[in-house]
Order: structure tokens, then sequence, then C-alpha cells
């Protein structure tokens, strides 16, 4: 495994407008819904959003599979009842 391209594919710069360059970013969780989960990008210089990523279900799955291995969960459906 070589785990070191998946962590290029996560840590990214953005440009920013403020600083008028490309910077380096932090990533925030800005919305949890049922199918997929917004990701708001801050400059870490002057902390101004750069920019938004969504994540979808089926995506967040892979990056969690990759990041931790954990198995997925197999009956949300209990969760409800
Ligand atoms: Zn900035």
């Amino acid at each position: 495994m070589n785990q070191q391209q998946f962590e290029n594919f996560t840590a990214s710069s953005l440009y920013c407008e403020k600083c008028k360059a490309a910077m380096p970013v932090r990533e925030r969780l800005l919305l949890v819904l049922p199918d997929r989960e917004i990701f708001d990008y801050l400059c870490t210089e002057c902390g101004s959003s750069v920019g938004r990523r969504e994540i979808t279900a089926g995506e967040k799955m892979l990056t969690q599979a990759m990041a931790r291995r954990r198995p997925p969960r197999k009956s949300v459906r209990q969760l409800t009842q």
C-alpha cells in the first residue's frame, strides 16, 4: 500500500482571493446530510472560505476505508427504530 498517494489527494492548496495566492487550506465539516457531507475549505492564513466540497456517502465510505480500514456498517436502519 502506498499511503502517501492518498495523503496528497486530501491535502491541498486553493487560491485565496484575500491573500492573492494559492494557500494551504484547512478542511472544516460544514453540513451533514443523510446521503452526503459538505466540507468548507478555509485559508490557513486569513481564515476566509476558499472552497467547498461535497462528499457523497459512497465517497465517504471509500475515504474512511482508506483512512482507517474500518468495516462498513451493516444495518443503518436499526438506528431509526
Ligand atoms: Zn487567505
